[in-house]
């Protein structure tokens, strides 16, 4: 456990966080697993599968994990009273009891421990991010569980992350977990601001050393330099991954949770491009452009992004 290392990948979704959570992956030390976050209610919808196709009490990696479902259900449970966006005030301010604190340290430690021997990793990437289900999640892995954790805070041009919802529709929806809501607009504008100003606050509050920002249309732009940069920051030779990705080559995606998001893809393929979002503003219908100017591009100028 005490090798055990933990790069948590910060941000709002939409953001590029799967095809850097595979690329990732192809290193040999690494294990990467998804939006871990989603694990304990995945595992029970029998809708939902691991990336690999098989529901998760039959995936060859994870099921060893639990011993029952009433194991299942309680971690599914902690994890949402402590690490979920309305009880962050609680978590930043330590008011958990005792007791739960203790339970969330012993689930959480024996989770990644699990996933390290299996992945024989120890780096295990964790693509959460910081939506409302883990707002406080990498702090309380951070504080509560006494993990090793760094956060890389990916980011994205907010109007190319509010395209992409209004275009495809949310992801939840899309599986038909939920009817669309009204507002899609204003609530994944909201939602964007909210995950990367969590992201950022909570983030920067461990440390210079272990919080760093990384724009996802830079991987794109400059894929082997910026995924030196991560591996320096992480303190991982990503050297065998900037390899592959140089010969061009396709990843496998493993065993990842959250994977009926990404298994119409069973592999990715970077594309690198040196013009991600060339014209930011035209791929909005006038109502979005509008809604984003107000809402949300006071953000995206803090992150980098310009008119
Ligand atoms: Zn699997």
């Amino acid at each position: 456990m005490d090798d055990l290392s933990i790069l948590y990948i910060a941000g709002y979704g939409r953001s590029g966080s799967t095809v850097l959570d595979v690329l990732l992956s192809g290193h040999p030390r690494v294990a990467s697993v998804g939006e871990l976050v989603f694990l304990g209610n995945d595992w029970q919808d029998e809708d939902r599968k691991c990336a690999c196709g098989e529901p998760y009490e039959n995936c060859l990696f994870w099921e060893g994990l639990f011993k029952d479902e009433g194991e299942v259900d309680s971690l599914e449970q902690i994890v949402r009273d402590v690490e979920h966006r309305h009880v962050l005030p609680k978590l930043l301010l330590g008011a958990h009891s005792e007791e739960k604190k203790r339970e969330y340290r012993r689930r959480t430690r024996r989770l990644f421990e699990y996933i390290s021997q299996q992945g024989r990793a120890d780096l295990v990437v964790d693509s959460s991010k910081s939506a409302r289900q883990a707002a406080g999640r990498f702090w309380a892995l951070k504080n509560i569980a006494g993990l090793d954790v760094r956060v890389l805070h990916l980011v994205r041009d907010g109007r190319a992350a509010l395209r992409s919802v209004v275009e495809k529709g949310s992801n939840w929806a899309l599986e038909g977990h939920i009817e669309e809501k009204r507002w899609l607009g204003a609530r994944t504008t909201m939602g964007w601001v909210l995950a990367n100003a969590i992201a950022w606050g909570l983030g920067r509050s461990l440390g210079n050393d272990l919080y760093h920002r990384v724009k996802f249309e830079d991987l794109l732009r400059a894929p082997e330099e910026t995924l030196r940069e991560i591996g320096g920051f992480v303190g991982v030779g990503l050297e065998p991954v900037i390899q592959r990705v140089a010969r061009d080559e396709v990843f496998e995606v493993g065993h990842n949770v959250g994977g009926n998001r990404i298994r119409h893809k069973q592999q990715i393929h970077l594309r690198k491009t040196d013009t991600p979002n060339p014209h930011p503003w035209s791929g909005l219908d006038r109502h979005h452009q509008i809604l984003f100017a107000t809402l949300g591009q006071w953000m995206n100028q803090k992150l980098g992004y310009s008119w």
